[in-house]
């Protein structure tokens, strides 16, 4: 690329947030939607190569990735690497640092402009393969990628603001100032649930910052975490600036973790892995020339309060979308619902009404609220919770679910306490646990009373009680007055902290920094 064409990206008009899902009654969608879902089963059961130094490679262990709604419906086969094929893209990796981080910010920022406008031209279809892959509903896949082109763009607009020289003034005769330099290679670990979104901004963020990308998705997205594959190498990314390397993380994971060619590692996904990585980060061998940066969101156990006065009609539809919404598979997801005293016996029963029509089946048909969950593990695993609320408190609803597939039942319990179990583990599923509060008081309390800090909401019309959890309801994003997902790009910077992640908000104006060594230059006349 030219320098005038870098120049030219510096006149990039203001970054404006993707349009979200137009509604499942927009003629448009209704006519798409069917078209690309369609179009995308046409493609089904295909081999995925891995992505390393710019070309494609197979390998002979293969995984297959099925519709969670029809188990016997192959997505793909996906090549899966081992150990030598991670080595083989760290080694690619360090080798394009050499040029890459030099390469002016304002053309790396260009080759993400490219990309967001591609995907933009494939957006039905990208969400289409979310649909059949990770049974996600037509808003929720269609909202994935346009968080997608979201991060591109926004990404791109922050490195250029970041990647100009900063003046710092002058002292006595000496003149200063202040840049970055990308941190090294970039480890990129990415959930299952956001399939494009998150993957794609953390390898965005980590490309325009000028570190080369091994990308390793989770083994539940792996077709969705080849389109970044397909993206990348259309808008001519330099061979080795990004590498996709699925392949289970228990087998490459901590190799790559540990590995001296790394120096940054951006995770999404649970506590357990997430402590892990920092663990294993931490220790510095003498092969290695850095220490090792971690970027790190992690899990949630988010509430909703519910106070003295609120508008009920808009709480049913945003708590039951909290909730159930992908089958409450979301980091921000509501599974706790925390109910003061004097309007439980009234909005409960409401609640548990308003849930009884939700319709469960295969998400690729509109009428249908919730879907099937990830996998056989994770109905496992949510069953065994369903049957934990029946010990603790009491189930108030549980839905019938299709005989095939991995559904579970949308679960509505209550009787729960802050010690209960259902009220402090993460159970990534639709089970809602609610608990009846004295007052507003000790509803905030309680509120807080987990070991995560990430979505939090609040249904009140009691402006100071409003104003007295926006200081003290400690999550990464709260929410008034309405629903506690659907975070968007820029206006609203995703992450928390305690055990929900180390504070670094993608979507935000820190995030790029996180990626990035300052420098300051000092010039004697
Ligand atoms: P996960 O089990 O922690 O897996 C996340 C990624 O880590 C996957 O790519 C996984 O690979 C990989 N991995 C597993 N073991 C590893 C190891 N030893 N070393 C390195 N990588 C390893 O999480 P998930 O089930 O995909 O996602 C759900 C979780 O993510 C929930 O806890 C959710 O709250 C959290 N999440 C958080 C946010 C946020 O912004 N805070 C957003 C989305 C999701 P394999 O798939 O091959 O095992």
């Amino acid at each position: 690329m030219t320098a005038d064409a870098a120049k030219a990206t510096l006149t990039l008009p203001p970054f404006v947030n993707e349009r979200i899902f137009p509604g499942v009654d927009d003629p448009t969608a209704r006519e798409a939607f069917p078209r690309a879902i369609a179009n995308v089963r046409a493609q089904l059961g295909k081999t995925y190569p891995l992505y390393i130094n710019g070309q494609d490679v197979t390998t002979d262990s293969l995984m297959d990735s099925v519709n969670p709604a029809d188990p016997d419906e192959v997505i793909g086969k996906i090549c899966q690497a081992g150990k030598d094929e991670a080595e083989q893209a760290l080694t690619a990796a360090q080798k394009a640092l050499l040029t890459w981080r030099d390469v002016d910010p304002a053309e790396r920022a260009q080759y993400l402009v490219k990309a967001a406008a591609l995907v933009r031209d494939n957006l039905y279809e990208f969400a289409a393969w979310q649909v059949l892959e990770e049974g996600k509903q037509w808003a929720q896949a269609y909202n994935d990628v346009t968080e997608g082109i979201d991060f591109l763009e926004y990404y791109a607009r922050e490195m250029i603001r970041l990647g100009t020289r900063r003046d710092l003034g002058s002292y006595s005769t000496e003149s200063n100032f202040y840049f970055y330099q990308p941190k090294g290679v970039a480890l990129v670990i990415s959930p299952w649930n956001f399939p494009f979104a998150i993957g794609c901004g953390m390898c965005a963020a980590a490309i325009v910052t000028g570190n080369p990308v091994v990308f390793k998705p989770s083994s539940q997205s792996l077709v969705v975490g080849h389109h970044l594959v397909q993206i990348f190498r259309e808008v001519g990314l330099p061979e080795g600036v990004f590498n996709y390397i699925p392949g289970p993380g228990s087998a490459i994971g901590d190799y790559m973790v540990d590995s001296p060619k790394v120096g940054v590692i951006a995770f999404t996904g649970s506590m357990e892995v997430g402590l892990r990585i920092i663990e294993r980060a931490g220790k510095t061998g003498e092969d290695q020339p850095s220490v090792k940066k971690i970027v790190c969101e992690m899990g949630g156990k988010n509430g909703i309060i519910l106070d003295e006065e609120f508008d009920e009609d808009a709480a049913v539809k945003d708590v039951l979308y909290s909730a159930f919404g992908y089958q409450g598979q979301k980091c921000s997801a509501c599974s706790r619902l925390i109910v003061v005293d004097s309007v439980y016996d009234r909005f409960v029963p409401k609640l548990v009404e308003a849930a009884k029509q939700l319709k469960i089946g295969p998400a690729e048909d509109p009428q249908n609220y919730m879907g099937p969950v990830i996998d056989r593990n994770a109905q496992r695993t949510i069953s065994e919770y369903i049957n934990l609320a029946q010990l603790e408190g009491k189930i108030l609803y549980r839905s019938e679910t299709p005989d095939k597939g991995y559904y579970v039942p949308l679960t509505i319990a209550e009787g729960f306490t802050p010690d209960s179990r259902l009220a402090q583990e993460e159970v990534f599923g639709p089970v809602l646990s609610i608990m009846r509060a004295k007052d507003f008081d000790q509803a905030l309390e309680w509120a807080n009373s987990t070991r995560f800090a990430l979505t939090g909401a609040i249904f009140s019309k009691n402006e100071e009680h409003l104003e007295t959890a926006v200081q003290q309801f400690r999550v990464g994003n709260l929410y008034l007055n309405r629903a506690s997902v659907g975070a968007l790009v820029k206006v609203q910077p995703f992450g928390g902290f305690k055990m929900s992640g180390v504070g670094t908000k993608a979507g935000g104006p820190d995030y790029l920094l996180h990626f990035m060594d300052p420098r300051s230059v000092t010039k004697a006349p």
